[in-house]
C-alpha cells in the first residue's frame, strides 16, 4: 500500500516516514476499516521524484535504454511502451555500430522522452483535470457536440500512444488544454482556474 502525498502535509503525521505512513493510514476512516488488524512487516520507503531523464546515453561499450534512459511516470503507461520501443531502436543502433548512428539513438530517444513528459505534465499540471470538469457541462450544447467527437478522437489517439508523434495530434492537445478553456472562461461556459486543480 502507498501514499503520494504533498510534502508539506506529511509533518504532521509524525517525524520518521514510519509514523508518518501508520499515523497516515489511521486517519482515514475507508483504511481505518481495512487496516485495523493489519501489521506493518516491513520499513517504509519514500520517494521524492521519480521522473529522471539520462543526459547522455551511450558510451564505449555501454548503451542505456528503457527506464535507464529515462523514467517518466507510472500513470501513462509510458514505460513499457518506451522500454520495448528503445530496445527495438538501440538494436538499429548497435547494428550500425557507428558514432553517428548511437548519436541518432539519443537523439531520438531524448525526443521522445521529452514530448511524453509534456504528455505527462497535462495531469500534473491540472490542465486534464479542468478539461474534464469544465468539458462534462458542456458536452451537451453545440460547442460540445462540435469539439466533442474530434476531442474524443485525438486524446485516445494520444494517449494510447498512436498519435503522441503527430504534430497536430500534439498541437489540438495544447490548444484545447490552454486556449480553448481561457476562451471557453472569457465566454462564461466556465468559472475554473487550471491551478486549481493541479497536482503539486
Ligand atoms: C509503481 C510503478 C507503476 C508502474 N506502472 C506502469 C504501468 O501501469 N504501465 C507501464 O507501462 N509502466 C509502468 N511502470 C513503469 C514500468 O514498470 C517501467 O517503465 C518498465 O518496467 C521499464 O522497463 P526496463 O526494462 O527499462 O526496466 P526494468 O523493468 O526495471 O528492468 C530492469 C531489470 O534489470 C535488473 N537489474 C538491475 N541491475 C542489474 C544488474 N546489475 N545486473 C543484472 N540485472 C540487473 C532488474 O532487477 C530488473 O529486472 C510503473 C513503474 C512503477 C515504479
Amino acid at each position: 500500500m502507498g501514499v503520494v502525498i504533498n510534502p508539506k502535509h506529511l509533518s504532521k503525521y509524525g517525524e520518521t516516514k514510519e509514523e508518518q505512513y501508520d499515523n497516515i493510514l489511521k486517519s482515514d476512516p475507508t483504511l481505518v476499516k481495512f487496516t485495523q488488524d493489519a501489521k506493518r512487516e516491513t520499513g517504509v520507503v519514500q520517494y521524492n521524484n521519480y521522473q529522471l531523464i539520462t543526459e547522455r546515453m551511450y558510451g564505449t561499450n555501454w548503451l542505456l535504454i528503457g527506464d535507464a534512459a529515462g523514467f517518466l511516470d507510472p500513470i501513462f503507461s509510458s514505460g513499457l511502451f518506451l522500454a520495448i520501443k528503445s530496445a527495438f531502436t538501440a538494436t538499429d543502433a548497435i547494428c550500425e555500430g557507428t558514432d553517428a548512428a548511437f548519436k541518432q539513438y539519443q537523439k531520438m530517444e531524448m525526443h521522445e522522452l521529452k514530448v511524453w513528459q509534456k504528455l505527462v505534465n497535462t495531469w500534473y499540471s491540472g490542465g486534464l483535470f479542468t478539461l474534464m470538469t469544465v468539458g462534462k457541462e458542456r458536452m451537451d450544447t453545440s460547442f460540445g457536440r462540435f469539439i466533442g467527437p474530434h476531442m474524443q478522437r485525438h486524446l485516445t489517439r494520444i494517449f494510447t500512444g498512436e498519435a503522441v508523434y503527430k504534430t497536430y495530434s500534439r498541437g489540438f492537445l495544447r490548444f484545447i488544454l490552454g486556449p480553448m478553456i481561457r476562451m471557453m472562461k472569457l465566454g462564461r461556459l466556465h468559472n475554473r482556474n487550471i491551478s486549481d486543480l493541479a497536482i503539486k
